[in-house]
């Protein structure tokens, strides 16, 4: 019931039994006004799929899951890939809803947007049909720090995290957990309450060599240090008890063998189309003066190691596609498979390169996508071990955790609160 319906409510019922005249907020609302929340801490360590912790490289992470609450894994959304999905966790929107529907898009408005252009990155107007969870704590009252996440360098709504750093891959991932001790060292009055941390270790050594790599071991190792590095900070502040900690990814990783490649130049006359994008999920829209429609007809025909929609045909279990920036025409390569073109592996084979040997974007539910989730903290049971819930549900229980009344989104808050300890549900 929303405020304007309670009060009209109250109206019709005063007369009767003298109804409350004092409209009151979501009781978790309320208790934020008077006692601070545990700050909470959301961290990402990207391309950590759901069985890594099974190898036993991720001593820190695995004492945080025992201590608290592990997912068998975390389903992500539709596309499975880094900037939709962080931007799913941030606003419990589907990338279809959130309008991130991809790494690479463009935009009739705003136009080309990727993960190397700066300006589009901190155009907040790309990210504007989400609400992330730093401007609803931020409008409570709450202080925010990000230390990398996608859209925090965006002017969202006019508004960034009160702290926030341009992403920059060479910031060490002990300075980032440094940085955030830091931010944790404000004054109580200015301290965050929500702040998050990214790794991408995992994810750059899974594309480079692939899942199943020495290479893939040590970022796991190397993650896990940093993360030991943080909870002894915690340590040393008393925090270690009262901070809420989810540790989580944004999608799994497949191996990608260098042979398992489908040339889209083979298959759609590329000049006569507009390629948005390639990859995993290869997006077409139609150039003025050329056939889009005998195209499509060809594509949505069964093809070899991928699978064509027209955007209006993508199955409803991925949820995507109504989106204007969804473009019309889109392959998704079937698991452990690229989309690419000739002249791209020529150019790659001419500089001594091989492509990516490890990719995600794929079906959702293909195991290899699905993600880590551990969280651990005073709010959270202890040794409990969860089955796999959607990426989405993140959304609201962090909101929860907040107090804070979160915005419209496509998460389930029910189907994550059995995490809680019964009194903070
Ligand atoms: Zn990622």
């Amino acid at each position: 019931m929303n405020l304007l319906h309670r009060l009209l409510l109250c109206t019709l019922l005063a007369a009767i039994a003298g109804c409350a005249t004092r409209p009151t907020a979501a009781p978790a609302a309320a208790n934020a006004a008077t006692s601070p929340p545990a700050p909470l801490l959301l961290v990402s360590i990207d391309g950590y799929r759901a069985d890594y912790l099974q190898r036993g490289l991720s001593p820190t992470l695995q004492a945080l899951a025992d201590g608290g609450v592990r997912a068998e894994s975390m389903q992500p959304s539709f596309p499975s890939l880094t900037f939709p999905n962080h931007y799913t966790i941030v606003t419990g929107l589907r990338p279809d809803h959130h309008g991130i529907v991809n790494n690479t898009m463009f935009d009739e408005r705003l136009g080309k947007f990727s993960l190397g252009n700066r300006k589009a990155v901190s155009d907040g107007r790309w990210w504007a049909e989400g609400t992330p969870l730093w401007e609803t704590a931020s409008q409570h009252g709450l202080h925010t720090a990000t230390m990398f996440w996608p859209g925090s360098e965006a002017d969202i709504h006019g508004r960034h995290p009160d702290h926030w750093r341009p992403f920059d891959g060479k910031v060490t991932p002990d300075q980032r957990v440094d940085q955030v001790l830091a931010w944790l060292d404000l004054p109580v009055a200015q301290r965050p309450a929500f702040l998050t941390l990214y790794f991408d270790a995992v994810d750059h050594a899974g594309h480079a060599y692939g899942p199943d790599t020495p290479q893939v071991d040590a970022a796991l190792r190397e993650t896990d240090a940093a993360l030991a590095r943080l909870l002894r900070g915690l340590e040393q502040r008393g925090l270690a008890d009262r901070i809420n900690l989810i540790v989580l990814a944004d999608h799994g990783m497949a191996p990608v063998p260098l042979d398992h490649s489908v040339l889209i130049d083979k298959l759609i006359p590329l000049d006569q189309v507009r390629t948005v994008s390639l990859g995993v999920l290869a997006g077409f829209n139609p150039k003025p003066g050329h056939d889009f429609a005998a195209v499509e007809a060809a594509m949505e025909k069964p093809q070899q190691h991928m699978q064509c929609w027209d955007k209006t045909r993508v199955p409803a279990r991925l949820a995507y596609g109504s989106n204007p920036r969804v473009p019309q025409l889109l392959c998704l390569a079937d698991a452990g498979w690229r989309i690419t073109t000739g002249d791209y592996l020529a150019q790659k084979a001419k500089q001594g390169k091989t492509p990516s040997l490890g990719e995600h974007g794929y079906d959702n539910a293909d195991p290899h996508m699905q993600a880590l989730f551990v969280a651990h903290g005073p709010a959270f049971r202890q040794g409990l071990v969860v089955k796999p819930f959607p990426n989405v549900d993140v959304y609201p229980l962090m909101a929860h955790l907040l107090g804070l009344p979160p915005a419209a989104n496509d998460g389930d808050y029910d189907a994550v609160s059995g995490m809680l300890k019964p009194a903070q549900r």
